[in-house]
C-alpha cells in the first residue's frame, strides 16, 4: 500500500473512521463488562493491507468485542469517559501530532498553560500553583512525591537530585492512602515501607488528625503527609483545614491526592470537603476520570517550581522563566510529550464550569438514588453514607467472602447491562459503584436496580 496515495485521501480514511465511529455511539450495544478470550497472535504482515482493509478487519474482527467502559452503566474503578468536545479535541491532538515539551515553537505549550490556568479557577486552587499535564494520577502523585522528595533532603542540605536518596531517612504519614501511593514510593527509592499508617476516624476513612499531631510530635524531623480528598471506596476526605493548621507547628510537606475529590469544588453542597486544599504543597487530579476527558490525563500542581525544576530538568543549563515560556519537560517525567492538554481545553471551553458542575450534581445524585435504594432493599447492605459519586455495599448475607462477590459480579459481568468492581471496605467484601460518567441518567440507574435484583 502506497502511503503517499493514502495521504491524498485522507478524506475517506478519516470518513470511514468517523463512520465507526458514529456507530458506536448510536447504537448501544457493547455491554459495560465482559469476558474476552486470549487472541490468538497472528505474525507481522509483510506486505500492508492499507488503511481502509484495516478498519474493516478491525471493525469486523474487534469492535464488537470492546467494553462499553465509556459508557453510562460502567461503574467500575472511578472511570470518567469522554465528551463529545473532548472526543474533537483528542482527534486533533493525533492530527497535529504535537511534541508538547515546550520551547514555544507551537501554540501547543502556551496552551497547555492556558488549560492549567482555566483548571486552577475550576479547582479554586491559588494562583501560585505551577502545573502540567501527565498521565494519570499515578504519574501525578508519583511526580508530586519526588518534589516533596527533593524537599525532605534540602531541608538537611542534601540535592537528592544529584546525590540520590541513600542518606536520608524520612517517613510519610498518611490514613488511606490510594495504592499508587505505595507504587510510586517503591519507584521513588522511598520504599513502600516508609509509609506510616495513621487510623481513621471511627467509621471512617479519613484521618484522625489528632493521631496525625502525635506522630508528627513524635518523629519530629522533615517528613512527608498525604492527604486522602476523595477516597476511592467511600469518596471520604480527610480534614485540609485541620491538617493545615499542623503546618504551622510542624516541618511537613503536605501532598493532597484528589485525583477525583478535587471536584467537590464545583458542587455548592460537597465544596466544603475541599476547604483548606490550597494548604498542599502538591496535588493530584486526574483528567481520564471526572474532566471526562480520553485516556490518558491527568494534572500535578505544586507551589514549589524551583524545586520541580532541580528534580526534572533534562539538561544544567537552564534559563528562562517558565510561566511565560514553560518548558514542560524541564518539568515532567516524560521529554516528548502528548499535547494532552487539547482535549481537556475543548471540553471546557465547550461547557464551562457550570457544564462541569452538572455533571458531578448529576452523578451525584444517581448515587444518592441507588444508595438510596440499597439501602431499603432486602439484598444489599449499605457499608457507607454515600458522600458523593461511590457506592459501597455488599451482599446481606451470614458470611461473606471476597470470592463470593467476585462469583456473584461475574453474573453481572456476564449479563452485561453494569459493570461494578469488588473492594475490601475495612476488612468487608464489598462491591463498589463508581459513578463518573457524564452519560449516566436515571434510567441507567432502573436498569441497574432491575439487574441487581434479578441477579443472584
Ligand atoms: C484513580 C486514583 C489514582 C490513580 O489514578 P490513575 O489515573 O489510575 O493513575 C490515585 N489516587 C486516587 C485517589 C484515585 O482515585
Amino acid at each position: 500500500m502506497n502511503i503517499f496515495k493514502e495521504r491524498e485521501a485522507i478524506g475517506t480514511l478519516l470518513d470511514k473512521t468517523v463512520q465507526i465511529a458514529e456507530k458506536y455511539f448510536s447504537t448501544k450495544q457493547l455491554p459495560p463488562g465482559r469476558y474476552i478470550n486470549d487472541l490468538e497472535l497472528k505474525d507481522l504482515p509483510v506486505k500492508g493491507i492499507g488503511t481502509i482493509e484495516t478498519l474493516n478487519l478491525f471493525y469486523k474482527n474487534y469492535a464488537h468485542q470492546i467494553a462499553d467502559s465509556n459508557g453510562p452503566r460502567y461503574f467500575g474503578f472511578v472511570t470518567g469517559g469522554t465528551t463529545p468536545a473532548a472526543l474533537a479535541g483528542d482527534w486533533l491532538v493525533s492530527t497535529y501530532d504535537q511534541n508538547a515539551f515546550g520551547s514555544n515553537d507551537s501554540i501547543a505549550p502556551q496552551l497547555e498553560r492556558q488549560t492549567i490556568h482555566f483548571l486552577k479557577q475550576l479547582f479554586e486552587l491559588d494562583n501560585s500553583y505551577f502545573g502540567t499535564f501527565v498521565t494519570g494520577a499515578t504519574v501525578s502523585n508519583f511526580t508530586n512525591l519526588a518534589i516533596a522528595r527533593q524537599w525532605i533532603g534540602e531541608q538537611s542540605q542534601i540535592d537528592i537530585s544529584n546525590e540520590g536518596v541513600f542518606n536520608l531517612n524520612f517517613k510519610v504519614l498518611s490514613g488511606t492512602a490510594h495504592s499508587s501511593i505505595f507504587k510510586s514510593l517503591s519507584m521513588l527509592g522511598i520504599g513502600r515501607n516508609s509509609l506510616q499508617k495513621i487510623d481513621t476516624l471511627e467509621n471512617r476513612e479519613a484521618i484522625d488528625v489528632d493521631l496525625l499531631e502525635m506522630a508528627l510530635k513524635q518523629i519530629n524531623t522533615p517528613c512527608i503527609v498525604i492527604a486522602n480528598a476523595g477516597t476511592v471506596n467511600t469518596v471520604d476526605f480527610d480534614d485540609l483545614v485541620a491538617i493545615g493548621e499542623l503546618k504551622k507547628k510542624y516541618n511537613f510537606w503536605l501532598h493532597v491526592d484528589a485525583a477525583f475529590g478535587g471536584f467537590a469544588a464545583l458542587s455548592e453542597k460537597h465544596a466544603h470537603y475541599v476547604k483548606g486544599i490550597n494548604n498542599a504543597d502538591s496535588i493530584t487530579i486526574d483528567g481520564h476520570k471526572w474532566l471526562n476527558v480520553p485516556y490518558d490525563s491527568a494534572m500535578q500542581f505544586s507551589k514549589h517550581k524551583k524545586l520541580q525544576l532541580k528534580v526534572f530538568q533534562n539538561s544544567a543549563a537552564y534559563l528562562g522563566d517558565p510561566d511565560v515560556s514553560p518548558d514542560y519537560f524541564h518539568y515532567t517525567p516524560e521529554n516528548s510529550r502528548r499535547f494532552r492538554a487539547l482535549p481537556a481545553w475543548f471540553t471546557l471551553m465547550a461547557y464551562g464550569r457550570e457544564g462541569y458542575a452538572e455533571i458531578i450534581e448529576r452523578n451525584c445524585a444517581m448515587a444518592k438514588l441507588l444508595g438510596d435504594w440499597i439501602e431499603t432493599s432486602d439484598k444489599f447492605t449499605l457499608l457507607s453514607p454515600v458522600r458523593m459519586n461511590v457506592v459501597c455495599f455488599t451482599l446481606k448475607r451470614k458470611e461473606i467472602s471476597f470470592d463470593d462477590i467476585k462469583g456473584y459480579l461475574a453474573r453481572i459481568r456476564e449479563d452485561g447491562r453494569v459493570f461494578f468492581t469488588p473492594t475490601l471496605y475495612k476488612g468487608v467484601p464489598a462491591i463498589r459503584a463508581a459513578i463518573s460518567n457524564w452519560q449516566t441518567q436515571e434510567k441507567d440507574i432502573q436498569i441497574t436496580i432491575e439487574a441487581l435484583k434479578e441477579i443472584d
